[in-house]
């Protein structure tokens, strides 16, 4: 197995080669089928708590795994379970939010137990994304394959392939790593070139501010092309949760020269407008909670010294 910041030598990212591959893996599944487990053994470092007990993981954590030709950043979620409560409610939606715009969805189950009416909700839940649309393949992810000999496992195993969402499936166990290189390789094949979005001796992420920058610099850079090439950075000012399910964020947006200000902001404020939609959202889902975005654009010469 893979792990990182081990003997190989990771290279700069401006001698990545062409065929770099990098995206968001969200793991999917019930409370307890070991998302944690998987996440922290394919990082190769802690990353979550572990627990017997349920929803251990309440808020989403990003486990970060960099090796030379790729890196892929899971999104291990709270489990989805059925809302009996408002809480559950909550965590069936932000479980639906991890989902919106990742590359690849892990969507993991316990096989040394038949499927239950949860993972039957997470089928579902796999099914309509697929008809608004939304195309990350699903590798469906059968665990704790340790627990059961094989002629139990099967009749367990059918049943998880009959609900018919995955592209493609692997046996496992988190526990004890069976089949976990061969499973990193399935997602490391799935995803598509793409840079490198964290520093490589970044494991986790609870350095939000980061990503979100990142998010709203791609999306300027996205709508301003050429117009602006690399003189522009974003600095991530305020970060506030100012409810559990909402976070209120302002950016400033930095251009070299105060001609390139009109240029940001767009006739009438439309092009900023744009852009800070555009980002609202992709943070949004990546946050998993409602954002409110506020965005500044101010001149400093020569930021880049
Ligand atoms: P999560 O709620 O889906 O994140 O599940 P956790 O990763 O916290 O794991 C829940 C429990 O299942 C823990 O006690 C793990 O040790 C256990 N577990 C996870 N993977 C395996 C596995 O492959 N085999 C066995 N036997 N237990 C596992
Ligand atoms: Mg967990």
């Amino acid at each position: 197995m893979p792990s990182q910041m081990e003997g190989e030598e990771l290279l700069l990212p401006t001698e990545l080669p062409a065929e770099h591959r990098s995206g968001f893996v969200a793991v999917l599944g019930k409370p307890n089928v070991g998302k944690t487990t998987l996440v922290n053994r394919l990082v190769g470092q802690k990353v979550g708590i572990v627990s017997p007990k349920p929803q251990t993981t309440r808020r989403r954590l990003r486990g970060i795994l960099t090796l030379p030709q790729a890196q892929v950043i899971f999104i291990d979620t709270p489990g989805i379970h059925q809302p009996r409560h408002k809480l559950g409610e909550y965590m069936v939606e932000a479980a639906v939010a991890t989902l919106g715009d990742v590359d690849l969805v892990v969507f993991l189950v316990d096989v040394s137990r038949p499927p239950t009416s949860e993972d039957e909700q997470i089928a579902a839940l796999l099914r309509g994304r697929r008809e608004v649309g939304k195309r990350s393949p699903v590798i469906l992810v059968l665990n704790k394959m340790d627990l059961l000999p094989p002629q139990d496992v099967q009749p367990h195993s059918d049943a998880y392939l009959g609900l018919g969402v995955h592209e493609e499936w692997m046996m496992i166990s988190a526990t004890k790593g069976h089949n976990c290189d061969k499973l990193l390789d399935m997602i490391l094949e799935r995803l598509p070139l793409g840079p490198r979005y964290y520093p490589p001796e970044q494991y986790t992420d609870q350095e939000e501010r980061f990503i979100v920058a990142e998010l709203v610099r791609e999306k300027a850079l996205r709508h301003l092309e050429q117009e602006i090439p690399h003189s522009l950075a974003v600095a991530v000012e305020e970060f506030q949760e100012r409810r559990e399910d909402l976070v209120y964020i302002a950016a400033t947006l930095y251009v070299e020269k105060a001609s390139q200000k009109g240029i940001v902001l767009g006739a009438k404020g439309k092009m900023i407008k744009a852009i800070g939609s555009e980002a609202r959202k992709e943070i949004e889902s990546f946050l998993g909670k409602k954002v409110y975005l506020e965005l500044w654009v101010k001149v400093k010469e020569q930021w880049r010294r």
